[in-house]
């Protein structure tokens, strides 16, 4: 067993417990027990101490989802690394920032990656296929074996990068501690046993498929049925033989328009996760009507891990995001005043989930990560009476027309609520007499007159659309977040 703060002490406790039970069910593929998984991160471990890992240095991580990736994840973690993931979609020249900020120890890539990546100059560079083979593969020692390297709670196991949708991304640091309390958390709050079997369809670069799922599911030794990515067929083929999903909004939408998405379908199964991104009330009621299951949605972030949830047991609140998770402090601020009446204002944070800083900038962490332990998330909340938190939007989405705040979340659910419309996104964009004017884009079978019109009547006129375009689909990233700043320099040059 690996000595008690460690993170892996916590994750790897029904490797020692019950070793043969199934870790990952991989169609097509063996399953591999959680022995097995553990057997092969500590080869990683010993891999990586014999390439002249020391404690604290970085192993950098851009490959596909995979169970040896998983492995990779834990084996650095023992060897007392910090594992940092990278996004796959990351083009050479956005990863020569990653790395040369980071600057890793060892840096694994796709094989087909290599030579972009080495030209970078940074770390020493293995491979790793999504098939499990590569250089790193070849350089593991035949047997495990491999005594955890000491950590305290707040020494760091992971850094990752934010998606850094304003300015540059930023690294959060987070610790053995802030995952492992999480974990926890998550496990206890949403009731994971070893009885479970999660459908892991999500990336395993961010927090929410390496931390929220990979850990959740370890620490409560449920099983997974691990793919490789989000693939609707897959998901429907697994649901009957499964208990959980944990999945961002786009899943749920596009699991909708397939007729097979039944009650029967869905009859084994006791929980359907979303977050990332808001997910619509139209979604919760279609997924609702056409399983019987209310989707439970919760709020976190790569800083905070997970801060929020609906209720296990209790109302699950469309539109919200529940309340604070055990242990987490949350107070919802304006002119620094916390607000107490169901006002607007930006959600900060407290507790054993909040990261311990951004990698290397002193100043951005003094400015978001007061010393008193608040984060302030930059989200923008309201309350209710009941203590349901639910989310309005990012603060630097917030349009300021004429001198008046326009919640671009407001008037998107008045628009996405009207005749033939899909989903909108509203966005400010500058204009010379407003300084800022409101702008939507909308999915639909819908006119801009149609919608403009309809609009005057149910909106104060500051916050009426100056424009209204009809666009085939929305720009979105991997996790199924709209990418506003996107959109933003699209319209740009509108009011010019
Ligand atoms: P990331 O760090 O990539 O996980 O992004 C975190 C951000 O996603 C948060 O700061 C929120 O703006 C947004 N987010 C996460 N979950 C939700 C949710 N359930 N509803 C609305 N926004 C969310």
């Amino acid at each position: 067993m690996y000595e008690a703060n460690h993170l892996c002490a916590q994750l790897a406790r029904h490797a020692v417990l019950t070793p043969d039970h199934p870790f990952a069910q991989r169609p097509g593929l063996s399953t591999v027990s959680y022995g097995a998984l553990f057997d092969g991160a500590e080869r990683m471990a010993k891999a990586l101490t014999a390439l002249g890992l020391e404690p604290g240095d970085r192993v950098a991580v851009q490959v596909d989802k995979s169970v040896e990736a998983i492995q990779l994840y834990l084996g650095t973690v023992l060897a007392g690394g910090i594992f940092l993931p990278l996004n796959t979609a990351y083009t050479d020249a956005e990863l020569g920032y990653f790395l040369t900020d980071a600057t890793p120890r060892i840096v694994v890539c796709d094989p087909g990656r290599l030579a972009g990546i080495t030209a970078i100059g940074q770390g020493h560079v293995l491979t790793l296929a999504g098939d499990g083979t590569g250089t790193l593969t070849d350089a593991l020692p035949e047997t495990p074996g491999f005594e955890a390297i000491e950590r305290a709670e707040w020494d760091l196991a992971a850094i990752l990068y934010t998606s850094g949708t304003t300015g540059r991304s930023k690294g959060a640091m987070l610790s053995h501690g802030n995952l492992a309390s999480n974990a926890e958390v998550l496990r206890e709050y949403w009731r994971f046993t070893r009885d479970d079997v999660l459908i892991h369809a999500l990336p395993i670069f961010h927090t929410h498929g390496l931390f929220v799922a990979t850990n959740t599911a370890l620490i409560a030794g449920s099983s997974t049925v691990f793919l490789p990515k989000f693939d609707p067929e897959a998901i429907i083929a697994a649901m009957p033989g499964a208990t959980a999903l944990m999945g961002v909004p786009t899943f749920y939408t596009r699991l909708l328009s397939d007729p097979r998405v039944t009650p029967e379908l869905a009859a084994n199964m006791r929980l359907f996760t979303s977050g990332s991104a808001p997910m619509l009330v139209d979604t919760h009621e279609k997924w609702l009507a056409r399983t019987g299951h209310r989707v439970l949605e919760r709020y976190g972030m790569t800083e905070t891990n997970m801060s929020t949830s609906n209720p296990y047991e209790g109302e699950r609140r469309m539109g919200t995001v529940g309340f604070p998770l055990p242990g987490v402090e949350l107070r919802i601020m304006g002119d620094g005043k916390e607000l107490t009446d169901g006002e607007i204002g930006v959600i900060e944070v407290r507790g054993p989930n909040v990261f311990q800083g951004y990698w290397q900038m002193p100043e951005k962490t003094a400015e978001e990560l007061k010393e008193d332990g608040w984060f302030i998330t930059g989200d923008l909340a309201t309350r209710d009476a009941e203590g349901y938190v639910t989310i309005v939007g990012r603060g630097k989405d917030l349009i300021i027309s004429g001198g008046f705040n326009v919640y671009p979340k407001e008037i998107e659910a008045i628009i996405d609520d009207l005749p033939g419309v899909t989903e909108s996104a509203v966005i400010g964009v500058p204009h010379p007499d407003f300084g800022e004017a409101v702008v939507a884009v909308v999915v639909g079978e819908t006119t801009p007159e149609a919608l403009t019109a309809a609009l005057t009547e149910k909106l104060a006129r500051f916050k009426q659309p100056k424009a209204v375009y009809i666009v085939p689909e929305l720009p979105r990233n991997t996790m199924g977040k709209v990418q506003k700043k996107a959109l933003r320099d699209e319209y740009a040059g509108l009011f010019a």
